[in-house]
């Protein structure tokens, strides 16, 4: 989609960190990590947040989940511990309308 950051991401008209990448999702740092590992994992197709998400779509975010276990592993938190976590809409803090998992760990995380 026109405007969007992360499909900029996507078809590589911005640079990001890309740890992770294949036909349906594209996982890259977060470029304001809040812990020291600081993973988004987005779907290629642009939908804007889990409200949008139907049935159609329950393999690509089961892919999600799969894909941040094996950047898990790789970025060595699997085992410490880490948060998965979709933000949606303005009381969540939501800035970016492209759906993203966050990976967050490498430290003790606070609760919330
Ligand atoms: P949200 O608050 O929407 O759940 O999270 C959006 C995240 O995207 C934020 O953590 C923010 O730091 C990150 N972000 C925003 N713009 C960019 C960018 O251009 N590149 C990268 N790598 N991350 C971004
Ligand atoms: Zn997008």
């Amino acid at each position: 989609m026109k405007n969007c950051i992360f499909c900029k991401i996507i078809n590589k008209e911005i640079p990001a960190n890309i740890v992770y990448e294949d036909a349906q999702a594209i996982a890259f740092k977060d470029v304001n990590p809040v812990t020291p590992v600081h993973v988004l994992i987005i779907p290629k197709k642009h939908v804007p947040s889990v409200n949008y998400l139907g049935f159609k779509d329950k393999e690509l975010i089961g892919d999600l989940f799969l894909i941040a276990q094996k950047i898990a592993k790789e970025q060595k938190v699997a085992e410490s511990g880490y948060r998965l976590s979709f933000n949606v809409g303005k009381d969540a803090g939501q800035t970016i309308h492209h759906l993203h998992l966050h990976l967050m760990g490498g430290e003790k995380l606070p609760f919330a």
